[in-house]
């Protein structure tokens, strides 16, 4: 029995995946599975291992390119109500792992809690960006987040302390399916001055990333000490083009995809850039786009 014949009313077939993801490319997937509770999403996961299906979690797309073919397998994402929570208690916030990251980090600062403002406009959800680790110069989501809570292959829940989880930039070692739920730490601090730091971010964030009305993602994991979008500059790729596939002219370190722009012409771009920057700089990029 198929999962679309097993869960028919979570389960849609062959669905669109482009139009789940920032980039709006990409084939369907075999399975497009939308829990609505935990319990539900055990027994999704369990019916997948049994009959190794493959499992894909999808948050918001902001970092995963699509390939053209179709996704086999289920692709898992959780925008029912029970994984979007956000309870709050002192300086600890739990939020589930498939709200969004936007949602969270205003709750935070309207609790005058602090440590969250300075990732204001990183598109996605809670459990993309902790798995992701996502942040800037001026921080990393994981230097808030004090446990994980996680469902493995086989349904089970395990809760995982900050100390056993290693965090990098963009990057983590959490590799079981799901991040169900993130708590995170926070500190005390002046409402009015955790507001003014989130509006100074906000707009260093935006002037510095592609336009909102473009279709884009980040390419490439910045070196130790450097800065990919410099090195591509340096590299003489300002703005080079594959198909509809373009670096911004804001940060080179962003695809832009114009319309009829496909997964494959976003991969040979990155392919030339890591190519042309180790030739021109002796440094190899490392990819931070997921791929699919
Ligand atoms: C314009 C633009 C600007 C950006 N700026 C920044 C920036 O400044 N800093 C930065 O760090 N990033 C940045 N990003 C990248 C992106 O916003 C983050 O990586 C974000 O965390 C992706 O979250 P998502 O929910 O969209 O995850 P997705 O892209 O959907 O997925 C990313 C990965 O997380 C996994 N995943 C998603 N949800 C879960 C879950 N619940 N459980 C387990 N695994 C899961 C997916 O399987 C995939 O491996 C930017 C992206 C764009 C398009």
């Amino acid at each position: 029995m198929s999962l679309a014949d097993r869960f028919p009313d979570i389960t849609r077939r062959n669905e669109p995946l482009a139009p789940h993801t920032h980039l709006r490319i990409g084939g369907p997937a075999e399975f497009f599975v939308r829990p609505g509770t935990a319990d539900e999403l055990r027994e999704v996961l369990r019916a997948c291992q049994k009959d190794k299906v493959p499992v894909r979690m999808l948050g918001g797309g902001y970092n995963l390119l699509v390939r053209d073919d179709p996704v086999p397998g289920a692709v898992v994402q959780l925008t029912a109500p029970a994984f979007r929570m956000i309870e709050w208690d002192g300086r600890k916030i739990v939020a589930g792992g498939g709200g969004q990251l936007f949602d969270l980090i205003a709750f935070a600062a309207r609790q005058g809690l602090a440590g969250l403002e300075t990732l204001v406009g990183i598109r996605g959800t809670v459990g993309g960006s902790v798995r992701c680790n996502v942040g800037d110069r001026n921080g990393e989501i994981s230097q808030t987040v004090r446990q994980v809570t996680v469902m493995t292959d086989a349904g089970n829940v395990q809760v995982r302390q900050r100390d056993e989880l290693n965090f990098a930039e963009h990057q983590s070692d959490l590799d079981e399916p799901v991040i169900l739920s993130v708590e995170f730490e926070l500190d005390r601090d002046d409402r009015a001055a955790v507001l003014k730091r989130l509006r100074k971010s906000w707009i260093t964030r935006k002037g510095a990333e592609p336009f909102s009305f473009q279709h884009a993602a980040r390419l490439f994991h910045d070196p130790p000490g450097k800065s990919a979008a410099g090195l591509i500059d340096r590299a003489g790729l300002t703005k080079a083009k594959v198909g509809g596939a373009e670096l911004s002219e804001r940060n080179a370190n962003y695809v832009v995809a114009h319309p009829g722009t496909t997964a494959a012409d976003i991969l040979q771009l990155v392919d030339h850039v890591r190519d042309r920057v180790r030739e021109r700089t002796g440094v190899t990029l490392e990819r931070e786009l997921n791929v699919w």
